[in-house]
């Protein structure tokens, strides 16, 4: 892997954004949660996450930050508990006690500049908020697109183990990193980039029957549906329920066959927010799998915040694919 500086800017960026989210989980700081406008619930640990990784990515590269992320900073402004916390998760992943909420607010500001055109990151600083506070499995992840494509993509599994059981959780996390045309490549937290293991991902073949990586929550994807499709596969079928983008990290590592997420409303299916896929897709593509949105469409990512023109997902090991969509 040919260590680019956003590259480097962006691994840093997801291990100190981790650090922000396992010091909250840790009790270093108390989780105050708080339910958003569209009553999904977000933490302390989301936006310290994302006020972190901003301020890495500004210190690390000399280009004006561009980037879409998932929190926006009202509520961090509404409540002084919220910010004092949040400050506090900050302060402790950068090592700088000088940070103040000031900042803090300004970077998680930062982090919703983008409109499109010229590249831009896309950020979701905690993947999984469900996972993360029913102590699960979560993730922390970071995309560069450009011109519609993710170019770069990297993945933070804090909780995740680098191999064997992805759902229990592991004291020492794994980390994932992808570029266009390169590669991909993981290895476990405390690790550096050199002993990081390039991801080779074998065909399927139906011998090995096929084990698929869902969501936890019902309402986030069809679990019924997925059954059924897996089952016209005609061989033993196993699933892997876990939160977040992890289950990409599980697909590219073979520890799973495939992640289906078929829309639960498929006459007005929920389109998905680029920051929950765009990490792990190009993972997945990256380590020799396949992607595309249910019904076998490439994934497009130059529609703005969510993937208009799609209908769910489905990744997996190469040969997979066209059986899964047919
Ligand atoms: P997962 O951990 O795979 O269940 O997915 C978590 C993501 O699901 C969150 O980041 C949300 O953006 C997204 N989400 C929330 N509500 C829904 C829904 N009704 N259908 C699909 N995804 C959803
Ligand atoms: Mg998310």
């Amino acid at each position: 892997m040919h260590p680019t500086p956003r590259l480097t800017a962006a691994i840093s960026a997801v291990t100190l954004a981790a650090r922000a989210t396992l010091a909250v989980r840790l009790g270093e700081v108390a989780i105050n949660t708080h339910i958003k406008g569209d009553k999904s619930p977000v933490t302390v640990a989301d936006f310290a996450a994302q006020a972190v990784c901003v301020i890495t990515l500004q210190k690390l590269l000399s280009e004006p930050l561009r980037m879409l992320g998932e929190e926006d900073a009202s509520a961090l402004r509404e409540n002084a508990d919220l910010r004092a916390a949040v400050l506090a998760a900050a302060q402790i992943s950068l090592g700088d006690p000088t940070l103040t909420e000031a900042q803090v607010i300004a970077a998680v500001e930062a982090g919703q500049t983008e409109t499109g055109a010229g590249g831009y990151w896309t950020l979701d600083p905690i993947d999984g908020t469900k996972g993360f506070l029913r102590g699960g499995q979560y993730a922390v992840c970071l995309a560069w697109i450009e011109k519609g494509e993710v170019a770069l993509g990297v993945l933070g599994c804090p909780a995740m183990a680098l191999e064997g059981d992805p759902v229990g959780v592991s004291p020492v996390g794994s980390y994932y990193a992808a570029v266009k045309g390169q590669g991909a490549w993981g290895w476990s937290a405390g690790q550096t980039l050199a002993q990081a293991r390039r991801m080779t991902l074998p065909a399927w073949t139906p011998a090995r029957g096929v084990c698929v990586a869902e969501s936890v929550e019902a309402e986030h994807s069809a679990h019924g549906e997925q059954a059924q499709v897996m089952a016209a596969l005609g061989v033993p079928v196993s699933s892997v329920r876990l939160d977040s983008q992890c289950k990409y990290a599980v697909v590219a590592s073979g520890r799973a066959d495939a992640y289906l997420r078929f829309p639960t409303d498929p006459n007005t299916p929920r389109r998905e927010c680029i920051w929950d896929h765009a990490s792990g897709v190009l993972l997945v593509d990256e380590a020799g799998g396949e992607t595309s949105d249910a019904k076998g469409a490439k994934l497009d990512f130059n529609c703005g915040k969510r993937l208009e023109k799609n209908f769910g997902i489905v990744a997996c090991a190469k040969g997979l694919k066209a059986k899964l969509v047919k």
